[in-house]
């Protein structure tokens, strides 16, 4: 199989990608199956395993399932990443927002749902917290970009802000039949540890013009839905998790979703808040099957003591936050807003049609687009 590999060529360059066949050893030229040759632009190539995704011209293209892929520069003074940093990986974004705290975005998923994946480096542990959609794979991304290495693997526990699927579809990744990978520990607040293959309790929705790259011709959003894992560990309000250098206390802030989670660490100020608190110009989400208005003023509350003492907050969605003014201004605006006719209106109007469309999309028949639309208003 082929090894990862990855890098640039220079602004108008030929070059040539050859499949090797790995059953019947035959170089095919590539360029003269589906590829020009020739691009204007920089183009970007990684292989990985049996993928081969070319980038060019903004359009992504994935080619070699199942065989070995070479690429033949044409031209001398072909950049390679010896010289360079390697190009952005196809599929995720990577960004290192602190000395060892990453903030990871699945790419691939062009959503109002796309959710922000975290991954910090402990002295003895690592964290990761929430695990995307899980479409393509997460774990395998991790051992790409070197954040996990295979030889000295370090344990480490993948916590879940909640149970939605933007944020727990891609756990499975961490566990095989029935085994978990490396030294890892699954952990989601103990209200959601049972139904994190619930359908409506995960509000799974993926939409095919959402997903690009597929990671087949055969795949379909329609199918999408969150796998559950086995062994997954019940978490309550007050635990601690250790990393060696950095320790998280668990807080229980419900009302996004019954289980909803936010992690705290004193000590350096940081605070992951999941999907309870991000900066938006429309209001949080406290309409979804689970939801509570009441119980997320509650958790909003209880996060605005926190905020003299954090520096920095990871949130589900959206942008890092660095400013204390803007954490405040997102829980204020939220707040602010409260009233007896809204309150009644998301309990008696968005609610039962969020609960009406996503279980009619999953157990009747796949509805339209603009349909789901409806879900945000
Ligand atoms: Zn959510
Ligand atoms: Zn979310």
């Amino acid at each position: 199989m082929l090894k990862h590999m990855s890098g640039t060529f220079k602004e108008k360059s030929r070059f040539s990608l050859a499949f090797r066949s790995t059953e019947k050893s035959s170089l095919l030229p590539f360029s003269s199956l589906v590829w020009p040759g020739f691009c204007t632009n920089p183009v970007s190539y990684i292989a990985s395993h049996n993928t081969t995704i070319v980038q060019c011209h903004g359009r992504r293209r994935i080619y070699g399932r199942g065989s070995r892929a070479e690429i033949n520069c044409l031209k001398r003074g072909i950049v390679t990443n010896r010289q360079h940093p390697p190009p952005p990986h196809p599929l995720f974004h990577c960004n290192e927002v602190r000395p060892g705290v990453f903030w990871i975005e699945e790419k691939y998923f062009d959503s109002w749902n796309r959710a922000n994946v975290f991954f910090l480096v402990g002295s003895d542990r690592d964290l990761l917290t929430d695990t995307g959609v899980g479409i393509f794979n997460l774990r395998e991304f991790l051992h790409a970009k070197g954040l996990r290495h295979r030889e000295t693997m370090k344990p480490m526990d993948v916590v879940l802000t909640h149970i939605h699927f933007d944020h727990s579809g891609g756990v499975h990744h961490f566990q095989d039949e029935g085994k978990i990978h490396e030294r890892v520990e699954i952990k989601i607040h103990e209200l959601e540890a049972k139904h994190l293959s619930h359908p409506l309790k995960t509000a799974s929705w993926v939409m095919n013009h959402e997903v690009w790259p597929k990671p087949s011709p055969q795949w379909n959003a329609q199918s999408y839905k969150v796998q559950g894992v086995a062994n997954v560990s019940p978490l309550q309000d007050g635990k601690t998790i250790h990393l060696g250098d950095k320790t998280f206390q668990v807080l229980h802030v419900p009302g996004h979703s019954p289980g909803s989670i936010a992690l705290f660490d004193e000590n350096h100020g940081i605070l992951l808040t999941g999907d309870t608190l991000y900066q938006t110009d429309q209001e949080l989400i406290d309409w979804y099957p689970g939801s509570s208005c009441k119980r997320l003023e509650h958790s909003l509350f209880r996060l605005h003591e926190l905020i003299p003492s954090v520096d920095l907050i990871l949130p589900g969605h959206n942008a890092v936050l660095y400013k204390r003014d803007i954490m405040l201004q997102c829980i204020d605006r939220h707040l602010s807003r409260r009233s007896w006719s809204r309150t009644f209106a998301k309990t008696m109007i968005s609610k039962p049609r969020a609960i009406a469309l996503l279980g009619a999309n999953h157990y009747v028949v796949a509805l339209p687009e603009a349909l789901r639309e409806m879900l945000q208003t």
